[in-house]
């Protein structure tokens, strides 16, 4: 049976992100799939802030990460319960304690210097490195004489030999460790402050997580946490590991290697103009399909069908420009008045619907709906040269030509039918009654209105700044040719 759909009792996931870094889109992924997995299993959300390691934990982090999750639609804030792991540290110490009684885990004295030579001494004898601590079997009385002394220690647990540890993985599958490639690992410090691999296992054991879904980069950390959810006594969730994102050359993808005009964090993206809606779409497409050839899923359809089946064991490729396409979909798809309100949060202006509707057509992403809108909304000038095209507009004589017939024509419509459908039928009529191809005509019409070789069609521009501007600019451009 399928271990994601086996479970009658409420599914709980979690999102323990540590609030080291602004929110990268691998840590956003892994978010998003928590968040599907959790909709449509109608469970419950654990967030967590693993903010142990107080020296790199930053409240700022915390603000980013959690504005950056409500910005893509995911408001952990008002749907999970919260935890901070600092505020588990006598759990933590307790369970530690626990441990050490029942002599599953051991202080070790090793110093960094004696496992280094002894790594070193391994690699010279080309041996894999496995860390099997001299004190693990240290007689308890002396270990607790030598703590006592203020020696320095870490605490570790007390692996078993040769054992095969077996993981039961929703996307990987079965995989066996062997507990021998493992050895002595750390779980705790000198104070008794407990590590992420201890801490991990008890705040997911208590808080009571029946699914852990996180990335790829913590598979090697499953095996040894097994073994601690065992020694706990705890019942082992549910793992499912999601695939690395690997960037073009296949590196696992950081900000560092990239492109500087490729967004890899989330205020990248929405400094760079993307909507929210395509980015959850391009991030649930990062090691998952729905098993169609479909692309465009919003959020709410996500919820709807994501299943972990579905997702990939192979690596993510990141395409950014496949984050763009998503992009240029969503901004011609969604309400333009969502579009309005995008734009508005984006650039702090409020513009017409109808200048927006026109603009987003060309634009794949705010940053070119603000371009776009530069001649729609306001007045662009005209450079004459602009307007000069070998095979449409030769000559200043020819563009003269073309807009002293079209200027006649838009002062003859009147202002109450002065839109795009009237712009196109009175072209058309002209165009037929010139003798002319439609580019010798468009072409001087639509850059005598926006000044630009490549804009929306004049019928649009027209429509959008109206018969009074129209005229002005179409005059304009007959003077200074
Ligand atoms: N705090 C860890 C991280 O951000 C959580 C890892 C996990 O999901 O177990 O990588």
């Amino acid at each position: 049976m399928n271990p994601s759909t086996a479970t009658s009792a409420p599914i709980i996931v979690r999102m323990p992100p540590s609030p080291t870094g602004p929110l990268h889109l691998g840590t956003a992924r892994t978010a998003l799939f928590n968040w599907l997995f959790k909709t449509k299993n109608n469970g419950q959300m654990i967030f967590r802030w693993e903010d142990t390691d107080q020296e790199r934990s930053k409240t700022e982090f915390e603000t980013t990460i959690l504005d950056g999750l409500t910005w893509l639609g995911m408001d952990f804030m008002a749907t999970s319960t919260f935890y901070r792991q600092t505020e588990n540290l006598a759990t933590h110490k307790q369970y530690r304690h626990n441990l050490w009684t029942e002599r599953k885990i051991f202080p070790c004295f090793a110093s960094k210097e004696t496992i280094q030579s002894m790594r070193d001494a391994a690699n010279q004898a080309r041996q894999g490195f496995v860390f099997w601590s001299p004190d693990r079997d240290l007689d308890p009385t002396e270990a607790d004489t030598k703590i006592a002394a203020g020696e320095h220690h870490v605490w570790r647990f007390k692996t078993p030999k040769k054992q095969t540890i077996t993981m039961q993985d929703v996307i990987r599958g079965t995989i066996e460790v062997q507990s021998n490639t493992i050895g002595d690992f750390a779980v705790a410090r000198s104070d008794g402050s407990v590590l992420y691999m201890l801490a991990n296992v008890i705040d997911d054991a208590t808080q009571g997580v029946t699914h852990v879904i996180r990335g790829e980069d913590h598979i090697s950390n499953t095996p040894k946490q097994i073994l601690v959810y065992g020694a706990l006594g705890f019942a082992e969730p549910t793992f499912a590991h999601i695939p690395l994102v690997l960037d073009k050359s296949r590196k696992k993808l950081s900000k560092r290697n990239v492109d500087p005009n490729v967004c890899v964090l989330i205020p990248d993206f929405q400094k760079a103009g993307f909507l929210p809606e395509a980015v959850v779409n391009g991030l649930a497409f990062l090691g998952w399909n729905p098993g169609t050839t479909e692309e465009i899923f919003s959020l709410e359809e996500l919820g709807n069908i994501f299943t972990l089946e579905k997702v990939n064991t192979a690596p993510a490729q990141y395409d950014f420009d496949k984050m763009v396409w998503f992009n240029s979909q969503w901004m011609r798809s969604l309400p333009v008045e969502k579009i309005q309100q995008y734009y508005q949060e984006f650039s702090g202006k409020t513009i017409e619907v109808s200048a927006i509707a026109v603009a987003r057509e060309k634009a794949k992403t705010l940053v070119e709906l603000s371009n776009e809108l530069e001649y729609l909304i306001g007045d662009p000038g005209f450079n004459a040269e602009r307007i000069f095209h070998k095979k449409m507009c030769p000559t200043p004589a020819d563009a003269k030509k073309i807009l002293s017939e079209i200027l006649p024509m838009i002062e003859g419509i009147d202002e109450a039918d002065f839109d795009e459908d009237t712009l196109k039928s009175v072209s058309v009529t002209k165009i037929a009654e010139l003798g002319l191809k439609n580019g010798p005509f468009l072409w001087p019409f639509r850059v005598a209105l926006s000044n630009r070789p490549g804009s929306a069609g004049p019928f649009s521009i027209g429509a959008v700044i109206g018969k009074a501007a129209t005229i002005k600019r179409l005059q304009r451009a007959i003077t200074l040719l």
